[in-house]
Parts: C-alpha cells; structure tokens; sequence
C-alpha cells in the first residue's frame, strides 16, 4: 500500500476515535496526527496499522490498539517541558507521541534487546533519533539517573505497582500503570504521587488487557 493511502487510513482511524470521545483534546489529536502507527510495526503489518487492534511486533510483543494509547494519553496529562518514562518501548510508537506532547528529551526502557534495536531503527527512521532515547534494561526498577518524572507511563501489566516508580516520581507526579493478573485481565490505575515518603493516591480506570511486565519488582521470568 502506498504511503498516501497508509496515511488517509490513519487519519480516519483518528477522527473515529475523536468522534467516538476517546480522544478527546486537540494535542492527543495532534501528537496520533504527526505520529501514524505503520511507521512502528513490522513491514507485514503496515497495512493493519488503522485497525484499532494489538499488532505483533518482533519477540512475541505487542503493539497497543490505538485506542487503549488514546486512553492513556488522554489520562496521562502531558504537557510541554514535561519529564516523562516510558517503560516497555516495544516499537517506540508511544515515545514518539509522548515526544511529541513533552517536546523535550524523552526516556523509554526495555528489557529485550531485540525490540531495544527494533525500536532505535523505527525512531531513527521516524526523526526522534536524539529525541527519544532507547535504554535497555529492567523498567520495573525506573531509570534514576533521569529522575524524578512529572509522569510514568507503563505499558505492561504489573502484579502490583513497583515501589522504585513512585520513588522515581515527583510529588504531585503521576503514573499510569495496568495492575493486575499474568495474562489478559488488569486494570488501568492512575497513580497519584502526595507525598515525599512516597504516600499515593490511586484511580481506577478499568479493565485493560497487556503483556506482562517481567522484572525484579514485577513478575519473575
Ligand atoms: N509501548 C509500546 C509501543 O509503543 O509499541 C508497546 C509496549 S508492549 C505492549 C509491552 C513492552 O513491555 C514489551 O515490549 C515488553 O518487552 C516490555 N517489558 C516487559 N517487562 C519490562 C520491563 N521490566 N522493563 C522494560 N520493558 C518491559
């Protein structure tokens, strides 16, 4: 399929998704605009980008539906000169939009080499080389030398919250986190920073459904 014919796909995919209120603010609208969702998923998968489901992405990972990244987003609150972790880049679509809404340096970690390369060459390619910074590692533990975050962003479902993040978080911080079972079933908790001695104040948004988050402070391989 051509790029053109790629692009007007995703646009309608985009303003299905504003009409339905799931995006709801113009920057959300903006960032899914300049950010298409073919450019991060395996050349096999490019023509499947604008269907609103997961897409596989190399070992055995997912790439979001565009809806449950809307959602986050939307939850996320993210502003101009914000400074935010992703943990689980798996293509790096979701630290490209992040760039996006922050404008200013942004940090993902993953644990799998093989998806660290996949998602450094998707970025390189997209332009966000020196803007979005790969890092491989356990995300479960944050990544200090870049903290504390206005916000943390997990996209793999966690047993429970790890302490380290909220650690990682200035108060007044938020994190989005899927807490919940192994497989399939977590919910959406926005996780608000209140304190220095790291007290929190949780929302609960519901049901959600992705891979689990592997690591020291979330489930043993
Ligand atoms: N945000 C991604 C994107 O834009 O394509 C999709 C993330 S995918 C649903 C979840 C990712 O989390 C997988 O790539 C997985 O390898 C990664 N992951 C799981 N446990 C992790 C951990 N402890 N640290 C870092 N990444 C982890």
């Amino acid at each position: 399929m051509e790029e053109n014919e790629l692009y007007r796909k995703w646009m309608r995919l985009v303003e299905n998704l504003e009409r339905e209120g799931i995006i709801k603010s113009e920057k959300v609208k903006r960032a899914f605009l300049r950010v298409p969702r073919y450019k991060f998923v395996p050349e096999r998968y490019k023509e499947y980008a604008h269907v609103d489901e997961p897409l596989p992405i190399p070992a055995g990972q997912t790439i979001s539906a565009p809806h449950m990244v809307a959602i986050m987003f939307e939850l996320a609150e993210l502003e101009e000169g914000m400074n935010v972790l992703e943990v689980g880049t798996g293509s790096g679509w979701n630290a490209a939009l992040i760039y996006e809404l922050v404008k200013r340096d942004v940090y993902t970690i993953e644990r799998i080499p093989e998806l660290v390369e996949f998602a450094r060459r998707n970025l390189e390619r997209a332009g966000y080389k020196n803007k979005v910074h790969v890092i491989l590692g356990d995300g479960t533990k944050g990544f200090p030398p870049k903290a504390p975050y206005d916000r943390i962003i997990v996209t793999a479902g966690a047993p429970k919250i790890p302490e380290p993040l909220i650690e990682q978080l200035k108060v007044g911080g938020k994190m989005l986190i899927p807490v919940g079972s192994y497989h399939l079933w977590q919910e959406l908790l926005e996780v608000i920073k209140i304190s220095e001695d790291n007290k929190i104040k949780i929302k609960n948004h519901g049901g959600v459904a992705f891979v689990p988050l592997v690591g020291e402070y979330g489930w043993r391989e």
